[in-house]
């Protein structure tokens, strides 16, 4: 019993390793901010076939402050509210802005944190919105692979996101994400975009 133990914990020491091994970032690594982050991910993605049962979602975004604090929470919206704007980041962007009372985030300090990389609208939103640290899961393209949105062309966002002081980290706990997101597919929901 106690080899087994010992076994397991092993295994799952290589797991969070290999893991964190994936993440990438415009910064060099702070493993207490991938910490952070991926606690607060897991629990998005835990949120996100809540979402999707209430017709909105797959994504779901967060934002908190520089001290642990949920500022908003909320899902993609575009199928139910009928907007082609209201993905996860741009929704949580909105929520922050109206409960602040402003347009302008930066003096807030705050951490956008999502289950998926943002599309090319969302990188722009967040790039006027003020948000000073981006977290999100499971990469574009394993998005595009799996559902068939259409995530848009971002040329070297994260050098220019460090340009103008906004710290990136990507790829974090994106398994369970890419789950849900088969999960949405494989239960007929829509895949929203613009005709062709
Ligand atoms: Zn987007």
């Amino acid at each position: 019993m106690k080899k087994l133990l010992t076994t397991i914990i092993i295994l799952s020491l290589q797991v969070v390793c290999a893991a964190n091994a994936k993440v990438i970032s415009n910064e060099k690594i702070i493993s207490a901010k991938v910490e952070n982050a991926s606690k607060i991910i897991k629990e998005l993605q835990n949120d996100m076939q809540s979402y999707t049962k209430k017709g909105s979602g797959p994504f779901v975004a967060a934002i908190y402050d520089s001290e642990g604090n949920l500022v908003v929470k909320v899902a993609n919206s575009v199928v139910n509210e009928h907007c082609s704007n209201n993905h996860a980041e741009m929704n949580a962007i909105k929520a922050a802005e109206q409960k602040l009372g402003t347009y302008d985030l930066a003096p807030y300090n705050l951490r956008l944190y999502v289950t998926a990389e943002p599309c090319i609208m969302c990188v722009g939103g967040i790039m006027w919105s003020g948000i000073k640290e981006v977290y999100y899961g499971v990469p574009s393209k394993k998005v595009e692979k799996i559902t068939g949105f259409d995530e848009g062309f971002k040329p070297h966002w994260f050098r220019e996101f460090k340009k103008r002081g906004i710290v990136v980290y990507g790829n974090i706990e994106p398994e369970l994400g890419e789950q849900e997101l088969h999960k949405y597919v494989n239960d007929g929901k829509k895949v929203y975009k613009p005709s062709r």
